[in-house]
């Protein structure tokens, strides 16, 4: 068996070690000319779900490096007015950070990645790329994220939908001044108007570091503060003037490169299509709102159960039964995200009880 992957990022890297680990035939097939070669690197907050998909589809070789790389998180949400005097305060929670940028580095290593190949269309199992080449395979595994042009394909009438939020998210190098400010699980700050939300990735030892031990490349990356302005300011500097010193400093202090506006969009799953020999994964198909903490979590989900299930199955059947699954689920998944949106937005980072 053959799988052609569209696609380079958490989910689609994710299933191609998984297919690789069962002895399964799989190239991945990116846009981008590199792994670096844009703003990639924000945290993401793992829960058991997402870790667990990655140790099934990782060698085990590399569970040891993937522990490395990630950094605790747990304890108290908290949010402060500008000042950072302590206006209420959401139950602890726990998850393990991950810095995407990282994550990607560790999950190509070893694969049959060809970057440089944007995706166009397909014939039967004949995947098409802009340059004019083509590969055949038994299935084609449409990863590409929220703008998919494989689902554009698929299921031309199912199309993002704009929340209308916008955020800026920034990262700023952590320093003992900095870390002080989320002491637990994360931060808010709000002037009722526009609202910053922190959060930290620490990571347990330096990527790059650690990776030399496993012989896996990975980048320099340091402990940082991962910030999010909501809804977007022109001017992220301007926007948190007479607030409290340290939290101005932060923003001001961000890693301009690592640090970009975003749109929240999301796409709702829903079967527009026979199942058959092309299928659609993560964001592709259920993109969730940042907000949700889960858009990675049922990417690399996605790409153990479609592994598990294409190791078990005829490839038709292992489509139909994932994509029952996945649909399901990731409907759910969506839903969750756009439902708590609403507890990230100024209006309501007052006291409440
Ligand atoms: C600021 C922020 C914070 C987040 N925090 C969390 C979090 O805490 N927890 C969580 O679970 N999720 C979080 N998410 C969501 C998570 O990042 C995404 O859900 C996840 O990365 C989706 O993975 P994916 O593999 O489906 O798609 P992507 O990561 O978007 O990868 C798609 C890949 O396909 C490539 N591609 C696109 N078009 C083509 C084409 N035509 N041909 C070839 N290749 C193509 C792209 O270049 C890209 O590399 C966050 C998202 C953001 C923006």
């Amino acid at each position: 068996m053959r799988v052609a992957v569209i696609g380079a990022g958490l989910g689609g890297l994710c299933l191609a070690q998984g297919l690789r680990k069962a002895g399964i035939d799989v190239e991945v097939f990116e846009r981008d000319p590199g792994v670096r070669a844009r703003f990639q690197g924000y945290r993401i907050g793992l829960a058991d779900v997402g870790r667990e998909a990655l140790l099934a589809c990782l060698p085990d070789r590399l569970h040891p490096l993937l522990d490395a790389v990630t950094g605790d998180l747990h304890g108290r949400r908290v949010f402060h007015d500008t000042q950072l005097r302590q206006l209420r305060e959401l139950e602890p929670m726990t998850a393990i950070a991950v810095d995407r940028h990282v994550l990607r580095h560790l999950l190509l290593d070893g694969l049959d990645v060809r970057f440089g190949k944007q995706f166009t269309g397909y014939r039967g199992t004949r995947a098409e790329f802009a340059d004019g080449t083509h590969v055949d395979a038994d299935l084609i595994v449409g990863a590409d994220g929220i703008t998919s042009a494989v689902r554009g394909r698929l299921a031309p009438d199912l199309r993002p939908s704009d929340t209308g939020v916008r955020c800026v998210v920034g990262r700023t190098t952590l320093t003992p001044e900095f870390e002080s400010l989320v002491p637990g699980f994360g931060t808010g700050v709000s002037d009722g108007e526009v609202q910053l939300m922190l959060g930290l990735m620490r990571f347990r030892r330096p990527p790059r570091e650690a990776g030399l031990e496993f012989g896996v490349e990975l980048p320099d990356t340091p402990d940082y503060v991962r910030w999010v302005l909501l809804p977007a300011p022109d001017v992220p500097g301007k926007a948190v003037e007479g607030w409290h010193p340290r939290v101005r400093a932060l923003v001001e202090a961000a890693d301009p490169a690592h640090s970009a506006a975003l749109s929240i969009r999301v796409v709702r799953p829903e079967r527009r299509w026979a199942p058959g020999r092309v299928t659609l994964l993560g964001d592709a198909i259920h993109a969730t709102s940042p907000s949700g903490g889960n858009g990675a979590n049922m990417a690399l989900y996605d790409a153990r159960l479609l592994r598990d299930l294409l190791v078990e199955k005829a490839v038709p059947e292992a489509v139909e039964e994932y994509e029952t699954q996945m649909l399901a689920y990731g409907a759910q998944a969506v839903e969750h995200s756009v439902a708590v949106l609403d507890q990230f937005l100024p209006e309501r980072a007052g006291p409440r009880s």
